[in-house]
């Protein structure tokens, strides 16, 4: 038998059903599992806890696949998980779109490590631990099953691989190969998602909901489209009657396909600004240049990434907020966002106040935005909430 045996005390965690187990909990591990192997979980007094999966080089030394002793984690298993994931999604149709909306959202699915978005015909998918690499062949063809999709192409390549000793991989896994770009639908927009060579799988799925924000809120307002990636704010600030958008992203690969955005959604060229630009650097030229906007998206990548960052990654926050703020017309909306998991939605709001406050601007909050509904939190897990915005008016 391959097992965990956890020092005294630190079963409360999975006992209330958290997935992981830090390398601090463990008293032995016996039967010198390999990096990958399913585990069993034990107590200190010997006590059955759970089927995880072992990842020596991480912090988090395994991660629960399941706390039913009877589960054998195989084939079945992974089939049995994906089609639930699947059938969740299909359940929140047409709040979720079914083909283009993430499958799986890693812990809070039953699945720790493990991400799968579907886009149309195709499916990308990230394996982020060791335990998920192992098995990532049977999940490949699990969402095969499930779906009927065409292909699986993986996105293995995000640093985060390197905590667990993974190097990074991409390319193609089951079924057929996807093409260079994918058409996908969101509300009214079409448009492009590069799965080959893209950010993540190729499209941020979690901001659906906050971009039908902007759709209903911008009509007949200059809009400033700050950290675009391939425009979906801007594009759907358009379709909902916008007079302009400027897009800045630093990415010459996401601003072509930007650009192409457009003309998929047959938006004329002229009503919108493409800008390879550094953020904080355009924020400030704006501003010497005297240019005013009646809506500012703010969508920046995770600016922390650890808790010793956290503080830097505050400062970082507050100077494109209070920026930002300072551009707003009277009137004018702010929609910001962070991604960082490790702050939560009290410190962001204390941050954006702060901006509000060393901007002179009188600003309130009039909306509050999450993830969407295909990206769940698990309430075992609330580590899996991580994205959350506002909207914020300015008097
Ligand atoms: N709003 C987008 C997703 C944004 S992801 C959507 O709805 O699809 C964050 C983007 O910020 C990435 O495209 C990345 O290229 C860009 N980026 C990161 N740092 C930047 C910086 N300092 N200035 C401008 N763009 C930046």
């Amino acid at each position: 038998m391959q097992a965990i045996r956890l020092k005294k005390g630190r079963e409360k965690s999975l006992l209330r059903r958290h997935p992981w187990i830090f390398s601090g909990a463990v008293d032995a591990v016996e039967g010198k599992p390999r990096p990958g192997d399913t585990v069993d979980v034990l107590g200190a007094d010997g006590r059955w806890l759970a089927h995880a999966g072992y990842s020596p080089n991480s912090q988090i030394v395994a991660r629960a696949w399941s706390f039913a002793r009877e589960d054998a984690v195989g084939p079945e298993f992974f089939l049995a998980r994906v089609r639930a994931a699947v059938g969740a999604r299909a359940a929140l149709a047409p709040a979720v779109p079914p083909r283009a909306c993430r499958l799986i959202h890693a812990e809070s699915d039953g699945l720790p490590g493990v991400v799968a978005d579907r886009y149309d015909d195709w499916i990308s998918c990230e394996f982020l631990t060791m335990p998920a690499e192992r098995h990532k062949r049977d999940i490949a063809l699990a969402l095969m099953a499930a779906t009927g999709a065409r292909g699986v192409w993986e996105r293995s390549d995000s640093d985060v691989r390197a905590k667990e000793g993974l190097v990074p991989l991409a390319g193609h896994l089951t079924g057929e190969e996807p093409p260079d770009r994918v058409v996908i639908e969101e509300g009214p927009a079409r448009l492009l998602v590069d799965i080959r060579t893209g950010h993540k799988t190729g499209y941020y799925l979690d901001q659906r909901d906050s971009r039908r924000a902007v759709m209903e809120l911008c009509a007949g307002r200059d809009v400033l489209n700050c950290f675009s990636y391939t425009g979906g704010f801007g594009v759907m600030a358009l379709l909902g009657g916008a007079a302009r958008c400027t897009n800045i992203d630093t990415s010459a690969p996401a601003l072509d396909i930007a650009r192409a955005n457009m003309d998929l959604n047959a938006l004329p060229r002229e009503g919108a600004e493409f800008l390879t630009e550094d953020v904080f650097a355009a924020l400030r030229r704006l501003r010497d240049q005297g240019r005013t906007f009646g809506a500012i998206v703010l969508d920046p990548p995770r600016f922390v990434d650890s808790r010793a960052n956290i503080q830097r990654g505050c400062r970082g926050y507050k100077d494109i907020n209070l920026l930002a703020l300072r551009l707003l017309e009277p009137g004018g909306l702010l929609f910001t966002f962070s991604c960082s998991g490790l702050m939560d939605e009290d410190l962001f709001q204390k941050v954006v106040a702060g901006a509000a406050l060393d901007s002179g601007r009188d600003a309130r909050i009039v909306r509050r935005f999450a993830q969407a509904p295909d990206h769940p939190v698990a309430l075992n897990f609330p580590e899996g909430q991580y994205l959350k915005g506002f909207l914020v008016q300015v008097v």
